[in-house]
């Protein structure tokens, strides 16, 4: 007779949950998934895959705005809410349905309840109130939206906001929007609302945008978003909210007040960690509030394991993915291997997107940062070549787009490696897909250089930008 009821119990069936689920059950393994929610998780449910559609969306605008340069006549558009939301709304009960499908296939049972910890071996399923036994337990709860705190006291008028998890279900578009937050998801939906014709304020409580990702690529965004019509307040912080008639009003702490008939908070996420039951089996938290895993994802307590955003470590669908199946291929199909956390892509998807693979020019200015980060790549940096391109794209010359595309590499002088490559501009995103693979193989810019172009594209600038970029004479 079987010691446990299975071999493998998730938590949570997210991107990293599922994944490592059917693995492990390729292999031979006794799997059961549970979820309290939706089969899919953020990335499918509310995240990424709608935010996707929403951004396809709004992005109709730019093309029926250009048309005409095409010579073509477009005539009067309007654009109806909740016929994308319904649709939207289809489309994620389909992936949804295929998710479910996937996982029976492979013989995963999937338990729809809430799922906690009763230890090391043990988790009880709260619907039922059962508790099952598990040779080995995945934590893969992911992350929860983690709504800003007035130097940790709760803001007033809180329960007016709204965060992206409601913005996928108004039931009407506002008319206009405060946005508070200056990361990935303020930022994207700035741009869809903007898109769909809201009128947009972010409020950021720094002074430029998407900290953290390079700055020429920030500078950048925040010019064409000014373009665009989207306020952006820096350097503020939302003291209050209250309901006013037509819509609402924030008080930023400088008691300057903004109307709108919507305010989004996106401050951010944190790993969905509460009343898990990890104390109870010996599960120890990291000091960035993730649960402490090693690079196998172990976790403090023998047969508990954790992967994705539960561990705060790069919070992103695909490290989620890798993680979980790096999990069961190690763990149950005897074929160890670690996730690489070097040269990772990823796209903010405002309009126009950036995309961005490996370093930011601080960084990579910056060895001791490297070392730290990025042990593979120690040793490179702090001596580095900079190329840039900016220009109009060519469909925004008939269609008389002014908006400009904008394009880096960050090279390593000592070895002539390409550390970053940041992109701004239509298809960012699909590019620097592209050209992760060749960095992570360790690509030199004279690889770039040797590489013909594709003309005419925009990604050809990437292998024919041949002089260094030089600070202008001040
Ligand atoms: P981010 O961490 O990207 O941004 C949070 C923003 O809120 C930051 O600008 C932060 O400011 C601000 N903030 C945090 N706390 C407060 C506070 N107390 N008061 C005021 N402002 C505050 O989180 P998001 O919510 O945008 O996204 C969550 C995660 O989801 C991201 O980490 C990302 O991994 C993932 N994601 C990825 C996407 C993609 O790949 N395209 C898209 C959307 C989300 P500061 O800069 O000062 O810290």
């Amino acid at each position: 007779m079987a010691k446990h009821d299975y071999d493998l119990f998730v938590i949570g069936a997210g991107s990293g949950g599922v994944r490592a689920a059917r693995i492990a059950a390729g292999y031979g393994a006794k799997v059961g998934i549970a979820e309290e929610y939706r089969v899919g998780g953020t990335c499918v449910i509310r995240g990424c895959v709608p935010k996707k559609l929403l951004v396809y969306a709004s992005r109709f605008r730019d093309e029926f705005e250009d048309a005409a340069g095409f010579g073509w006549n477009v005539g009067a558009t309007t654009f109806d809410w909740p016929t994308l939301i319904a649709n939207k709304d289809k489309e994620i009960a389909r992936l949804e349905g295929l998710y479910k499908i996937n996982l029976e296939k492979a013989g995963v049972e999937i338990h729809a309840t809430r799922a906690v910890i009763e230890g090391p071996n043990a988790v009880r399923l709260e619907k039922t109130g059962r508790t099952i036994t598990a040779g080995k337990i995945l934590v893969a709860t992911g992350g929860a939206l983690a709504l800003a705190e007035d130097s940790g006291k709760p803001i007033p008028g809180l329960e007016h906001v709204i965060s992206s998890n409601e913005a996928f279900h108004l039931p009407k578009l506002p008319r206009s929007i405060v946005v508070y937050g200056g990361g990935y998801i303020a930022v994207e939906f700035a741009g869809i609302f903007r898109g769909l014709g809201s009128e947009v304020t972010i409020v950021y409580r720094r002074d430029k945008i998407l900290r953290g990702f390079d700055e020429d690529m920030r500078t950048g965004l925040t010019e064409e978003y000014a373009r665009r019509g989207i306020k952006i307040v820096t350097g503020r912080t939302i003291a209050g909210v209250e309901k006013v008639a037509g819509g609402l009003r924030a008080k930023l702490d400088d008691g300057s007040m903004i109307a709108s008939e919507a305010v989004m908070f996106a401050t951010g996420r944190a790993p969905h960690i509460k009343g898990l039951g990890l104390e109870k089996a010996g599960v120890e938290i990291a000091a960035n509030g993730g649960i402490k895993v090693d690079t196998a994802s172990r976790t403090t307590a023998a047969d508990i394991y954790a992967v994705g955003d539960v561990t705060n470590r790069i919070n992103l669908t695909p490290v989620a993915i890798r993680e979980g199946h790096a999990f069961a291929d190690s763990v149950f199909g005897k074929k160890p291997w670690a996730t690489e956390y070097d040269m990772v892509p990823t796209a903010v998807f405002s309009t126009p997107e950036i995309g961005t693979v490996g370093l930011t020019e601080a960084e990579a200015r910056d060895p001791a940062w490297i070392a730290a980060h990025h042990p593979k790549l120690a040793g490179l940096g702090g001596e580095i070549d900079l190329y840039k391109a900016a220009f109009r794209p060519m469909k925004g010359t008939i269609s008389g787009r002014a908006e400009r595309m904008l394009m880096k590499l960050i090279v390593d002088q000592k070895t002539d490696r390409v550390l970053g490559c940041h992109v701004l501009g239509p298809d960012a995103g699909e590019m620097v897909q592209m050209a992760a693979i060749a960095m992570r193989m360790g690509a030199r810019k004279a690889d770039f250089d040797a590489t013909m172009a594709l003309h005419p594209s925009a990604a050809e600038e990437l292998v024919t930008m041949r002089s260094k970029w030089v600070p202008p004479a001040t």
